[in-house]
């Protein structure tokens, strides 16, 4: 007998007869005698359209309120799974955050999980009944609900996994697998049968938002075995583990992050201490700093340009203008009309050349580079957001990826 956790994100369980069909296929691997806990999404669309439903009643709502509101999604789902179970006569229970016990870091809008109670789902497994979990959604120590971001349900599923020692984490979505590059978007993607935590966890990272970061993180730390497969098809699927099988490939897919903007604050005084005093404001805001390039001091003076997430780039301009005296700055500008595109491959790491390749089809294609930096196994340029497209297609197309 097997415990297997298996998530369901928005498009799967986005209506009526999506919600049945699955039911009906973990429903079998139930009567097969596998032990099963599902995790579940807000259907279809439904947290975009809570969080502009709060922005129509206040452009600004409480970070406490909104995500008070937004976990009601992922109740719907699980409470409307729990009773296609039931019109089948298989039982089953729904639980959200609080029931389980899902413990999480204080901030809204962006928890981390800490720890999982996993005794009422246990006692519900020995009983056989499908449970049935609320993804994305925590509570923190005040006893409120939190939300782990933007497509965390991903990250709820490994980290149930990995506590209740799983057998596999499944990680049903709306496309057949990890592919090199997004498959909506660049022509000739070809599905992965496989792909290492590393190279995952830089592509979440990056913006191939078919994983939630954290979620690869979990994986990877916990060593869960981790599956991305279709809930409309019943093909293999992407694992994701320690160590892939090398294609032979320099690069394994390529990633564009359209939620970035770009800061640069020119003039500073070229001195020690400048760098510090700058990035530990930034730091004490709770923003993260992404690529950084500092120029050459040139008269004593020298600039630093940083990009930091779209949604705290006003934050991070508005308290850097307030102290630009004490930063002793002469000015400072900003650009949300950006983009990150990056190549990552295990493969480039003993193969120089990688980064030249790059520059080489942007320069073919006509694209300017703003920003770049680089890591192991990962080049990652800053270019205008009107190129993402064409950039993440000319990058497939000189590394060879296309099937
Ligand atoms: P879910 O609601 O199931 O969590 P998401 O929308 O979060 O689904 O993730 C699936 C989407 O991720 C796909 O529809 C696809 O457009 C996008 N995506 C981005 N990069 C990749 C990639 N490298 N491989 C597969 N899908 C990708
Ligand atoms: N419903 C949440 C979102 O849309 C979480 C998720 O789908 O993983 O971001
Ligand atoms: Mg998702």
């Amino acid at each position: 007998m097997k415990l297997l956790v298996k998530k369901f994100g928005g498009t799967s369980v986005g209506d009526k007869e999506r919600i049945l069909n699955v039911a009906r296929r973990c429903a079998a691997d139930w009567q097969a005698g596998n032990n099963i806990v599902m995790v579940l999404s807000a259907m279809g669309k439904q947290t975009d359209v809570l969080i502009d439903l709060a922005h129509q009643i206040n452009p600004d709502p409480p970070k406490r309120e909104l995500d008070m509101l937004l976990t009601t999604g992922e109740q719907t789902s699980v409470a409307l799974m729990s009773m296609a179970f039931a019109g089948m006569g298989i039982p089953s229970v729904s639980l959200n955050a609080f029931q389980v016990s899902m413990h999480t870091t204080r901030v809204y809008g962006n928890a981390r999980l800490k720890r999982i109670d996993t005794d009422r789902i246990e006692h519900e497994i020995e009983s056989r009944k499908i449970v049935i979990v609320t993804g994305f959604q925590g509570v923190n120590k005040y006893d409120d609900y939190t939300t782990l971001g933007r497509g965390g349900s991903d990250t709820t599923a490994v980290a149930l996994a990995a506590a209740l020692h799983a057998d596999s984490c499944e990680i049903f979505t709306d496309v057949d697998g990890v592919y090199t590059a997004d498959p909506r978007i660049v022509k000739g993607a070809r599905k992965m049968k496989e792909i290492s935590y590393d190279e995952m966890l830089d592509l979440a990272t990056l913006g191939a938002g078919v994983l939630h970061n954290r979620s690869v993180e979990l994986a990877k730390k916990y060593n869960v075995p981790l599956i991305v497969r279709s809930s409309l098809n019943e093909s293999e699927g992407t694992v994701i583990k320690e160590v892939a099988k090398v294609e032979g490939m320099l690069v394994s897919g390529v990633a564009a992050d359209k939620n970035t903007t770009r800061i640069s604050v020119l003039g500073l005084e070229d001195r020690p201490g400048v760098a510090f005093k700058l990035f530990d404001l930034i730091s004490k805001k709770n923003i993260n700093v992404d690529m950084i390039l500092q120029s050459i001091g040139r008269d004593g003076t020298k600039d630093i340009s940083f990009t930091v997430g779209s949604d705290d780039g006003q934050t991070a301009i508005d308290a850097i203008r307030e102290n630009l005296k004490s930063l002793h700055a002469k000015d400072v500008s900003f650009n949300e009309n950006v983009s990150k595109i990056s190549v990552v491959g295990a493969g480039m790491m003993s193969s120089p050349g990688v980064a030249a390749k790059m520059f080489e089809c942007l320069y073919n294609s006509g694209i300017n580079i703003n920003m770049i930096s680089t890591s192991e196994i990962r080049v990652t340029v800053l270019i205008d957001r009107d190129d993402t497209d064409r950039a993440m297609q000319a990058a497939h197309d000189a590394f060879g990826l296309e099937d």
